[in-house]
């Protein structure tokens, strides 16, 4: 009974004019979708531009990042409230990418998470293991961590409403998509530390997986018990490619 729910990530790519583009031809090939969450994770300078242009649609549109605090000497950051001023509907928040290259930390996502929450945004959370994680068996330790310190102040009551990303970051534009095995194994393992919280929440939360997902291999992962939808990169900069996933869910 979980809403499938596919998530674009444009990461840094497209101007507005782009961005605008992009939602005219997306709208009307979602526009049967019936059923299915479709949302975009927008760059800050194309976020106005396209809730305007989804209103009334079915996309939701959300933030790539947002700071935990409510304002103040943050250079170069955003907060809760500057998003919903937008009517921006959720953020996507601790990408491997951020993690990487700009020391987003899950001490900061313990915040972050909640802030949203508090603040009427969706959280997305992030979380994934390296590869040489995953060699050295760590997937699962890596993974508990993240998932238990992103959701730690997360009042109970409030857990189902958390979507979880799980991007194994070997997967992340290489093309190596996880194998079903592996993305149903990594996905059931996270949904149970959220049983961990509270059990009915862990059977509403929505658990996605990312990774070089394409319009060809999308169905197949869709199709697995425990995966409840995908966060796409690479084919998300495309209407037809991205719309063709979103059918596949
Ligand atoms: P790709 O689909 O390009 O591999 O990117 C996945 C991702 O990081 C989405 O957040």
């Amino acid at each position: 009974t979980r809403t499938p729910f596919i998530a674009g990530n444009w990461k840094m790519h497209k101007t507005i004019a782009e961005a605008e583009a992009f939602v005219a031809g997306l709208l009307p090939r979602v526009a049967d979708a019936d059923g299915v969450e479709v949302s975009l994770c927008v760059p800050f300078t194309a976020l106005q531009a396209v809730v305007d242009s989804t209103r009334g649609s079915r996309v939701e549109v959300y933030a790539q990042n947002m700071h935990e605090a409510p304002e103040g000497a943050f250079t170069g950051e955003v907060s809760a409230a500057m998003l919903t001023e937008l009517d921006v509907h959720g953020a996507l928040l601790g990408h491997s990418e951020r993690r990487q290259f700009f020391g987003e930390n899950d001490r900061a996502l313990q915040q972050k998470v909640p802030a949203a929450l508090a603040a009427g945004l969706k959280p997305m959370l992030c979380v994934g293991e390296t590869e040489e994680e995953r060699e050295a068996g760590d997937t699962e330790r890596k993974l508990r961590h993240q998932v238990q310190e992103g959701l730690e102040k997360v009042p109970l009551e409030r857990l189902a409403e958390v979507t979880i990303a799980y991007e194994p970051i070997w997967a992340i534009g290489t093309g190596r998509v996880a194998t079903p095995d592996q993305a149903q194994e990594a996905i059931a393992f996270v949904r149970a530390l959220v049983a961990g919280f509270d059990k009915e929440a862990s059977e509403q939360v929505r658990v996605l997986y990312g990774g070089s997902v394409k319009a060809d291999n999308a169905a197949e992962l869709l199709a697995l018990p425990d995966v409840d939808g995908a966060l796409v990169g690479g084919a998300s900069l495309d209407p037809a490619s991205f719309a063709a996933i979103v059918d596949a869910a």
